[in-house]
């Protein structure tokens, strides 16, 4: 049992004078989670679950559907713009410019930040709460996405990283109302992806095992943060959470996103769809996910692909950014909630 990963967790005390215990002396406990693939630190303290709408907020629907309203005409992603206003990619990487797959449509980001950064979009939805991104929609935005990846792969020899991810609303950094999902991939590997790998790589490499295997064959024993698993694809709550309420999934059987089959891109689906509607009738609205695969460039990195999704602050007037010093400068992170519990509830909402 020594290759077994150790979940380490480590209590401080703060202690002072308190005006809420009468100016008496008070002790608040802090316990700090390190993630055992990063080192990357969480931390919980005793009423921060309390203080969770302090600091994410509660959304105001009236303001994001006025919001929505306001921003429809005029909108580069509906259906009178999409093809006139957006790029289009050669042909002998798509056929046509654009990518289509149901209702989602892929094509070039005009103001690109890596080699290859495709917008997956659906024309015809201006807007959608978190709980409209049903299994059905993402099946296909999730498909196109893959699907473009795997073009990708093979028309830019020179691309070592590629991801999917999604900013879905303001607070989460996405600059329009339209959902819209990005294909972001390129030639110099972004230092947390980097950081996954090699780490990852070095576990294979000290323990003989895949650091991923050994997570979910760990997590679903004993059964304190698994979630749900379908189709290879292994649903569960980060014991160090990397962003509020942070769920994710792992399919060990998978080295690339182009690597995916139908089962498990619905899989991923229904357990994405779940959580995003989870995070709606806790009174929150935007998020972020991304999509993570392995090297493109034949490295042998022991990462398969692995999706994170996080909860960020809600949409509504004068929201505060969940993200200061500890996040952005020390990269450390807040829980809300402990990932056991999170889990169980989820349990019953995945499954069912
Ligand atoms: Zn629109």
């Amino acid at each position: 049992m020594t290759d077994a990963i150790q979940f380490e967790r480590h209590t401080e005390t703060a202690g002072f004078y308190s005006p809420l215990a009468g100016m008496e002396f008070a002790e608040d406990r802090v316990e700090v989670r390190i993630d055992p693939l990063t080192g990357m630190t969480a931390v919980a303290s005793a009423g921060l679950e309390a203080k969770e709408e302090m600091f994410l907020g509660k959304t105001d629907w009236a303001y994001a559907e006025a919001l929505a309203a306001r921003t429809r005409e005029g909108c580069f992603f509906c259906p009178e713009k999409v093809l006139e206003a957006t790029p289009k990619y050669p042909d002998e990487l798509v056929p046509g410019g654009r990518l289509e797959r149901g209702g989602a449509l892929v094509f070039p980001n005009l103001f690109p930040l890596a080699a290859v950064h495709a917008v997956v979009t659906f024309p015809d939805k201006h807007y959608l709460r978190p709980s409209d991104f049903t299994p059905e929609l993402l099946v296909e935005a999730l498909g196109a996405a893959f699907d473009f990846a795997g073009r990708a792969e093979h028309f830019y020899p020179r691309l070592t990283h590629l991801q999917v991810s999604c900013n879905h609303m303001l607070p989460a950094g996405a600059s329009l109302a339209h959902p819209h999902l990005q294909v972001f991939g390129g030639e110099t590997v972004p230092w947390q992806v980097e950081l996954y790998w090699r780490r990852s790589a070095e576990w294979a490499a000290a323990h003989g095992a895949s650091y991923w295997d050994s997570l979910v064959a760990q997590e679903e024993s004993t059964g304190e943060r698994s979630i749900w698993s379908a189709d290879g694809v292994h649903w569960l709550a980060p014991f160090a959470p990397a962003g509020a309420r942070e769920v994710i999934a792992v399919v060990p059987g998978a080295g690339l996103l182009s690597e995916l089959g139908a089962p498990q891109v619905a899989a991923l689906s229904h357990g994405l769809s779940r959580v995003l509607a989870w995070y709606e009738a806790e009174g929150l609205s935007a998020f972020n996910f991304t999509a993570f695969g392995g090297a493109l460039d034949g490295r042998e990195t022991g990462f398969p692909v692995v999706l994170r999704v996080i909860a960020r602050t809600a949409f509504k007037q004068d929201y505060r950014t969940d993200d200061y010093f500890l996040q952005k400068q020390l990269g450390g992170e807040l829980m809300f909630a402990a990932p056991e519990e999170m889990a169980a509830r989820l349990r019953t909402l995945l499954r069912g």
